[in-house]
């Protein structure tokens, strides 16, 4: 069971053997493994990543492809978590993350089939059209672009739905092919110095900090000086300092997706990130097709604790299909031959971990994107980039996302 992006996407081309030894070995070959190696290729360091699989086999390439502002939130419920002032550097970090990789997809030359007309959040009842008014009402005062979209509007901005309280449209959200995306990336970091070792299965790292021993299945291992864990919530066990298997934990998304649509059909639905329910509900065109996302939550157990990407819910595929058949009655009748899952990693704070392990010296995460791991994790790569060879970081954002945070859950 594989996503649409990974089927229709050529295998990266210039994977690398594995060299000895190197200054830093990332584990993980997922956006947020390939966005650190880029930066700090770019930086002149030694680096090789080592990923068991293919580059984004897991959910880098199983996602929805939506760059989203806010951590895919409504923003007065930002505001509300985590306070005015983290809310606006979170915002701002995703936008400037957002800048950062169209900069690096022009840079590099990447296609990866990026829309840039923005997002769409749509009410799925009249209270969350009340909370959309209010989240506008907050990103007015701060002087972000969006555009409120009233019931009576919305035919005009997304003709094939129907059953919606408005929308808020976001003018810095965005979508890709998000393999072609990340491999793209990897070609870039291969061609500014990196090595990316592909089928390399990482079992053990031994040593210390200056003298990392990383053991794959198949007795290789390399040294290394350092070592960044980007292997979201799949290989905890890694972490010697325990904090991994304690701050993490995994959840699994699933996403079905139409044939190629017929031309009547299709001009109905625009370019938009799309997402409803809060973003619990995620949507989207890709290539002709609709590709959808969501309804974990509308499961028993919301598909909290698994770690098994090859499977996937009945009852979900169910319910995603009546929200499809209740909200697009131009999709009344046509078949999803696809459907995929992934898995994700989460934090209690819903925030991700980068930075230094505290009580592991020599080794750094950059996971647990909470779901949104597009969004964030190019620019946290660059940020962590900098950690490693500057010893900090200037971003303001940093000091929410360090590990440290979590020493004690
Ligand atoms: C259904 C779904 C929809 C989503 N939609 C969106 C969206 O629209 N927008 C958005 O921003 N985010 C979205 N996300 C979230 C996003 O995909 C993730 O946050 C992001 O891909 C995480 O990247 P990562 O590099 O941390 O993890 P992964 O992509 O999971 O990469 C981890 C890598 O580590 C490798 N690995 C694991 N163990 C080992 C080992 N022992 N040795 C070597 N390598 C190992 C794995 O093979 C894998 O390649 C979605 C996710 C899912 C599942």
């Amino acid at each position: 069971m594989t996503s649409l992006w990974l089927a229709e996407s050529a295998p990266l081309a210039n994977a690398t053997d594995m060299p000895e030894r190197c200054d830093v070995a990332i584990v993980g070959g997922g956006i947020a493994g390939i966005a650190t190696a880029l930066h700090l290729a770019e930086r002149g360091i030694e680096v090789v990543v080592l990923e068991q699989r293919s580059v984004a086999a897991r959910a880098s390439g199983r996602n929805d492809g939506q760059l989203l502002l806010g951590l895919g939130e409504h923003y007065h419920r930002i505001h509300g978590q985590f306070g005015a002032d983290k809310a606006r550097l979170l915002w701002d970090f995703l936008r400037d993350n957002h800048a950062a990789l169209r900069t690096a997809i022009a840079t590099h030359n990447i296609e990866c089939g990026l829309q840039q007309e923005g997002g769409l959040r749509l009410a799925e009842t009249a209270h969350e059209w009340t909370e959309l008014v209010t989240a506008a009402a907050l990103l007015a005062a701060e002087g972000k672009p969006h555009q409120l979209v009233p019931e009576p509007e919305l035919a005009r901005w997304l003709p094939a739905g129907v059953g919606f309280h408005g929308a808020l449209h976001l003018l810095g959200e965005a979508i890709v092919q998000p393999v072609q995306m990340v491999r793209g990336l990897a070609t870039a970091a291969t061609a500014a110095g990196a090595h990316i070792v592909q089928g390399a299965d990482v079992v053990a790292i031994d040593g210390e900090a200056g003298d990392f021993q990383v053991r794959l299945r198949d007795q290789r291992a390399l040294a290394a000086n350092i070592v960044v864990h980007c292997t979201s919530t799949l290989a905890r066990e890694l972490d010697r300092s325990g904090l991994l298997a304690r701050a993490v934990f995994p959840f699994r998304g699933q996403i079905l997706a139409t044939a190629a649509l017929p031309a009547a059909v299709l001009a109905q639905f625009p370019r938009y990130a799309m997402s409803s329910n809060f973003c619990y509900e995620y949507f989207r065109i890709a290539n002709d097709r609709f590709v959808i996302g969501g309804k974990r939550w509308s499961v028993p157990g919301e598909e909290l604790g698994l770690l098994d990407d090859d499977s996937h819910n009945p009852q979900v595929t169910r319910n995603l299909l009546d929200y499809v058949h209740a909200h697009f009655p131009p999709l009344r009748g046509i078949a999803f031959p696809h459907v995929w899952t992934g898995i994700m990693a989460g934090t209690p704070d819903g925030l991700p971990l980068v930075g230094a392990l505290p009580g592991a010296p020599g080794t750094f995460a950059l996971l647990a994107f909470n779901g949104y791991g597009l969004s964030f994790a190019f620019l946290a790569g660059r940020c962590l980039a900098e950690q490693i060879v500057a010893g900090t970081c200037p971003h303001p954002a940093m000091p929410l996302f360090a590990p440290r945070r979590c020493a004690s859950s």
